[in-house]
């Protein structure tokens, strides 16, 4: 059900944003440690989505790597299974470079031109998003 509440969050931004335009278009970042189901969210999206200016509009959803950076060197890279040790200098004080993100990246509307945002969308994401640590 993860996916349900992240589909609110994201309808509730767009709705935000915009500002009583039909949206026809959401651009999503989502990074790959979300462990984001992509049919799934698109499934609750269009669920959710319903009644309000979202009805009916697409969901892009691109996927961002899961990357570490050292540091300690400043060596970068990717990973699939978390393992938070540079595997340059063995050392342990890494941060998340990317793969965190759950981000709104933009909106199509109908009428005035579209609005490009980025927005991290709000509700219980940002508890979320304090977890794994927020840049
Ligand atoms: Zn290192």
């Amino acid at each position: 059900m993860h996916e349900l509440s992240l589909s609110s969050a994201i309808v509730n931004t767009v709705v935000k944003h915009a500002d009583g335009r039909r949206v026809t278009l959401v651009e999503l970042r989502v990074g790959k440690l979300r462990q984001v189901i992509p049919d799934t969210l698109e499934f609750y999206f269009e669920f959710v989505a319903r009644d309000t200016v979202c009805e009916g509009a697409r969901l892009e959803q691109q996927v961002i790597d899961a990357r570490l950076r050292c540091r300690g060197c400043d060596h970068g890279w990717e990973i699939e299974i978390p393992a938070f040790r540079c595997p340059q200098c063995a050392g342990s004080d890494v941060e998340i470079a990317s793969g965190d993100e759950f981000e709104v990246e933009a909106i199509e509307v109908e009428g005035p031109p579209a609005a490009a945002l980025r927005d991290r969308p709000e509700g219980d994401l940002g508890k979320e998003a304090q977890c794994i640590g927020q840049r």
